[in-house]
């Protein structure tokens, strides 16, 4: 007690003198850091090797862990003035059968080419990723940031010095250096607008001499808990020269487009612009048929909705799957009152989650926060009026995930799925040399079910907007 008091004194006598004394201690600190593993003048760097990585927030059902995938070859290369950086992967899925992953199950290799250039948009908060990825990029965050301050800390019985500062997300960033001064984890929180703040940590250990650097042999990155990175690393590359451009495949994400809709029917909307959604005119409300994004196109999709069908409230918004992609605009529905209606395995996830804090960027749900309401269904649920009816079906047999939605409309004879059949931008005229066993599942569904399908509405909608119909999907699954 009396210590603690007499180290409170200290700080308001002597706070200014103690705030410089601790930058002191922590611009040696990184600069000893840096030292120890060559990194005094490091310009750029290129590593890779190979590992796993997993999708965050694609897991086949609520309670597993992100999927796997194979990244046979990683290699990454950082340019440090000015930032930049391009990470290329060639991954298989790691299950098979895959489950969950994606829009679309990823059959044999897939590419990716991830592009940071410099100058970009996306540069100008990259030190956030650069340090969560190699040990000389959380050094010069650390560097850079304004409130650096080190302190010592005895973890599992092993002395490190903690370097912390506020990482450009305003996230608290911390770094372990053992006694070496080299630096064997660093953890910070991110923002997942499903998931709200998220721990987010690296190990980096293994360090091997490559060329005067030292270098971790192993990193592994933890989100919310579960692994998305995991790689050995064969090679490092110091001081390559860097040419980053935006290139192909590497453009940055569009501003969402406003919503605009088409008339499906008397009193049934598709919502384009983004993930299409339906709004259905019930006798005293509004239903809207996923809430898929983020805050900025669920308010879109509710602007819309609201336009085409005036003066109702949305009562009920009906939630595919639990994927983010999908539930990212779930919370805005919830702010505007709605009741969430999805297949029972995703509610107590939904339950769970959503009591996360959200202070790193707050949505509107974290702006004002209101008990979210849920209805689920088993394995079918009927909506209607009298006029209006919407028939949701849990599907089965669907390796995608485990608690999917289809919404049916009897007498419009229209089916909206998510992510069992994504079609190509132009229309399918011949079947695709792999069959995809989504496009299947969706066929086995429909038939399963006896529905009337005219038009399928995909969420995914082609480019072109166009009229889907089952003549389509059956020449996906080369029956027609
Ligand atoms: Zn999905």
């Amino acid at each position: 007690m009396i210590k603690k008091s007499m180290a409170v004194l200290a700080v308001l006598v002597g706070s200014s003198w103690i705030a410089s004394s601790w930058q002191n201690d922590a611009k040696s600190v990184i600069a000893t850091a840096a030292k120890a593993i060559g990194a005094e003048n490091l310009k750029s760097i290129e590593y890779s090797g190979s590992g796993y990585d997993f999708t965050l927030g694609q897991a086949p059902n609520p309670s597993s862990p992100w999927p796997k995938f194979n990244d046979k070859t990683y290699t990454r290369l950082i340019g440090f003035e000015p930032l930049g950086s391009r990470m290329q992967r060639v991954r298989t899925q790691a299950e098979n059968p895959p489950r969950g992953g994606g829009q679309q199950p990823v059959i044999g290799e897939q590419q990716q080419n991830q592009v940071v250039a410099p100058g970009s948009p996306q540069a100008a908060t990259l030190m956030d990723d650069l340090m969560m990825s190699v040990p000389y990029g959380f050094l010069r965050a650390a560097s850079a940031a304004p409130d650096t301050k080190v302190t010592s800390k005895t973890v599992g019985g092993k002395k490190y010095s903690v370097l912390t500062f506020t990482a450009l997300n305003k996230a608290p960033a911390s770094g372990y250096l053992n006694n070496q001064g080299i630096l064997e984890r660093v953890e910070t929180k991110i923002d997942n607008n499903v998931l709200g703040d998220i721990p987010f940590e690296t190990t980096f250990d293994g360090y091997k001499d490559f060329g005067g650097v030292k270098f971790p042999t192993h990193i592994v990155q933890k989100q919310g808990g579960f692994p998305v990175l995991d790689l050995t690393i064969t090679d490092v590359k110091p001081n390559v020269p860097v040419s980053i451009d935006q290139g192909k495949g590497g453009a940055p994400a569009a501003a969402p487009a406003a919503a605009t809709s088409e008339k499906l029917g008397d009193g049934v909307y598709l919502i384009l612009g983004g993930y299409g959604a339906l709004a259905v005119e019930m006798t005293d409300h509004i239903v809207v048929v996923e809430g898929p994004q983020s805050d900025q196109r669920a308010d879109a999709v509710i602007a819309e909705a609201k336009r085409l069908i005036p003066n109702k409230p949305i009562r009920y918004v009906v939630n595919t799957h639990s994927h983010f992609d999908h539930a990212g605009g779930l919370r805005a529905f919830v702010a505007e009152g709605a009741t969430v209606i999805t297949q029972e395995i995703n509610k107590p996830y939904y339950e769970k989650i959503w009591a996360n804090p959200h202070t790193l960027s707050p949505d509107k749900l974290a702006k004002a926060p209101k008990k979210p309401a849920f209805k689920t269904v088993g394995e079918k649920m009927v909506l209607t009026d009298g006029t209006h009816t919407i028939e949701l079906y849990h599907m089965t047999n669907f390796l995608h995930h485990d608690g999917m939605l289809l919404a049916y409309l009897p007498k419009e004879k229209i089916l909206l799925e998510a992510d069992a059949f994504n079609p190509p931008a132009q229309v399918l005229t011949q079947t695709p040399a792999t069959i995809s066993p989504y496009n299947q599942s969706l066929a086995a569904n429909i038939e399963r079910l006896k529905l009337d399908v005219q038009r399928i509405i995909p969420v995914h909608l082609p480019a072109d907007n166009r009229k889907v119909t089952m003549t389509e999907l059956m020449k996906a699954i080369g029956k027609g």
